[in-house]
């Protein structure tokens, strides 16, 4: 029999790691498979997605197509997706189209790795887009104490809040929102999930007060620290890091609904460290 079809599916495309990590994953399993970039055109996401399931396995979905995912997919979202408003994980099962969102689960994951459970904790997460809507509820379910969100738009982060209280009463008393400088307490994690490390510029954050044993986290990675993360130490955050191994982390939690086993992310984002020029 052929290898099983998998891929990633976006908009630019060719920046994505996600065939390393996954191809990787597959050789700690001895699991013949093959792992593509997949480009859409900005209007043919469904149609493309359509044609690849005809003898294709599985999908992950990156920028700008999470969303149309997720209506693609209609009912069989799994919590997790349904939460995020958003998909980057799909598969066939009897024939239908079924989709999740790993990638608060892999925020959650490294969060563990690099010894932040997030569990107990104040946690301020800084910008309202994709990415944060992704994290919010895996962030609660992990039992965080309080998670503040803060966009430069404050209208997209109590619009998060707003969805997720709806689907979880219970998340209103743990979860909050406002605008950038809308924010007081001191924090255990403070997340970057803004794209203004894209260019080196910092979101204004006046006068966030870190607590011992605190993490400054930023979802974007370079070769270098980025500035969130250089600031945030200056700052009085004890440890920082990259949002690397959330991207490893969400690939494993992928992994394992599509091939059902749990890869080791240790040695890929070591060698992924290397391939992006990181010491
Ligand atoms: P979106 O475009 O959906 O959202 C961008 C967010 O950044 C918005 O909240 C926006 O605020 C804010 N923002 C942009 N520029 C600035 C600025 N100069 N000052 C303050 N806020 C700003 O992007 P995503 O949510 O998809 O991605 C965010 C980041 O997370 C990116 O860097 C991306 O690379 C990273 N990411 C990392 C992943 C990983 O696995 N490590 C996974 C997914 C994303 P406003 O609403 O006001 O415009």
């Amino acid at each position: 029999t052929p290898a099983k079809r998998y891929g990633v599916i976006g908009h630019p495309i060719e920046h994505s790691r996600s065939p390393q990590i996954h191809t990787q994953f597959a050789s700690q399993f001895n699991l013949a498979l093959s792992y593509e970039r997949i480009l859409a055109p900005l209007d043919g996401f469904s149609a493309t997605v359509e044609a690849f399931f005809k003898d294709g396995s599985g999908l992950n979905v990156t920028l700008p197509f999470k969303e149309q995912a997720y209506d693609l997919v209609g009912p069989r979202l799994s919590r997790r997706a349904r939460m995020a408003g958003a998909v980057n994980t799909l598969w066939l099962e009897e024939g239908q189209l079924h989709g999740c969102n790993t990638d608060g689960v892999g925020l959650c994951s490294d969060l563990l790795r690099v010894g932040h459970n997030p569990e107990g904790k104040r946690i301020l997460l800084i910008g309202a887009g994709g990415a944060s809507r992704g994290v919010v509820f895996p962030l609660l379910e992990a039992g965080c104490e309080m998670l503040h969100i803060i966009n430069r738009t404050s209208a997209k982060a109590y619009d998060i809040r707003e969805q997720v209280v709806a689907l979880d009463p219970d998340a209103s008393r743990r979860l909050s929102a406002g605008g950038l400088d809308d924010h007081c307490g001191d924090w255990d994690i403070v997340i970057n999930a803004t794209s203004a490390s894209l260019n080196q510029n910092l979101p204004e954050l006046p006068d966030a007060r870190y607590r011992s044993n605190s993490l400054a986290y930023d979802m974007f990675y370079a070769s270098e620290p980025t500035a969130f993360m250089r600031a945030a130490e200056q700052a009085g955050a004890t440890h920082s890091k990259d949002g690397l191994g959330m991207l490893v982390g969400q690939a494993a939690a992928s992994f394992q609904i599509w091939h059902g086993v749990e890869a080791d992310v240790e040695p890929v984002l070591a060698k992924l460290r290397q391939d992006i020029g990181q010491v």
